[in-house]
């Protein structure tokens, strides 16, 4: 059966719920849809070991999900604070019948990144897809409203973190292992109200595109995936009310995309299939003109 793709999920307006940072995805209204009901497995990483941050919600949940159902083992990464949230993404792990191992702790600090990769190969042997998918992120309407903190935090958790992490599992790292970095929309086009944080977008496009010519003779590929407008729990803590009753009609498809529509561009990026691409930077955006 075919399905017209506007009208798959929810559309604006939406109600503003204001949660502090990370928030909880059991909280929001409408829940997120992160492929539980629908995405299908097809062997496509039988035997892999993946390691992925920010998985306890979101996007990074929506990858969890489809690495398990695909045949991976998927270690996750998370703030202490959403172990809630974490347990019900190892809950859909175990169910798809692959092992979690949760690892809860900031990764901004560096021997925290370094264990993340330590404790992943003591537990599952090996590491062969790394999803960098953790950020922070904070809306100010001015320039003096950033505090130097929270800039710093911005490039800390962002992309210092996604360096630490990368730098501490390449040497784990065989051929045919795969990074997949997010990005964002925001890497291209910065929105004036995420100044910090667009620009640690285009940093990781930007770190992407470097990395995969460097590991290319490791035989590791490095891509990143673009979201647009995605409903997750970095809606409803990092916008103000405004921008979250139109949240989603930025986008051509006059609607936010569901973490369930990205996880598909990381199981394409990963797949053994994919052995061409590397550099690349994948949009999923509903259609917003970006290049
Ligand atoms: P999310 O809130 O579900 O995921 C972000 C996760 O980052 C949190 O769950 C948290 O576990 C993790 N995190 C934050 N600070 C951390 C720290 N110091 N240590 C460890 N973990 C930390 O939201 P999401 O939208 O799924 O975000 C996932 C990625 O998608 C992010 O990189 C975000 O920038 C990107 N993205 C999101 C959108 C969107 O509209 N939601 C658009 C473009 C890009
Ligand atoms: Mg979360």
């Amino acid at each position: 059966m075919t399905v017209d793709p506007r009208d798959r999920f929810p559309k604006p307006p939406f109600k503003p719920q204001t949660q502090g940072f990370p928030g909880l995805s059991a909280k929001m209204h409408p829940q997120p849809d992160h492929g539980e009901a629908s995405y299908t497995g097809s062997g496509k990483l039988t035997g892999k070991v993946a390691l992925i941050t920010g998985a306890d919600s979101g996007i990074g949940r929506a990858v969890a999900i489809a690495y398990a159902r695909e045949g991976a083992d998927v270690a996750i990464s998370y703030l202490n604070e959403e172990s809630e949230d974490a347990q019900e993404t190892e809950r859909w792990v175990l169910e798809a019948g692959r092992r979690c191992l949760k690892l809860p702790g900031d990764i901004s600090l560096v021997p925290n990144a370094r264990a993340l990769v330590e404790k992943t190969v003591a537990e599952f042997g090996k590491l062969d897809l790394l999803v960098n998918n953790a950020a922070f992120q904070a809306t100010r309407s001015s320039i003096d409203e950033i505090s130097e903190e929270e800039w710093d935090q911005h490039f800390a958790v962002n992309i210092n973190a996604m360096f630490y992490i990368t730098k501490a599992a390449v040497p784990h790292l065989k051929p045919g292992s795969v990074i997949i970095n997010t990005s964002s929309v925001n890497s291209k086009h910065p929105m004036p109200a995420l100044l910090a944080y667009s620009a640690t977008k285009a940093a990781i496009a930007n770190f992407t595109l470097g990395l995969a010519q460097m590991l290319v003779e490791k035989g590791i590929r490095v891509n990143a995936v673009l979201p647009g407008p995605i409903w997750t729990p970095f809606i409803v803590t990092g916008m103000d009310e405004d921008s979250q009753k139109t949240f989603g009609s930025q986008a051509p498809m006059a609607r936010p995309g569901q973490p369930g529509e990205v996880a598909p561009a990381y199981v394409h990026l990963a797949a053994d299939e994919s052995s061409y691409t590397t550099g690349a930077l994948y949009p999923v955006h509903g259609g917003m003109p970006i290049y």
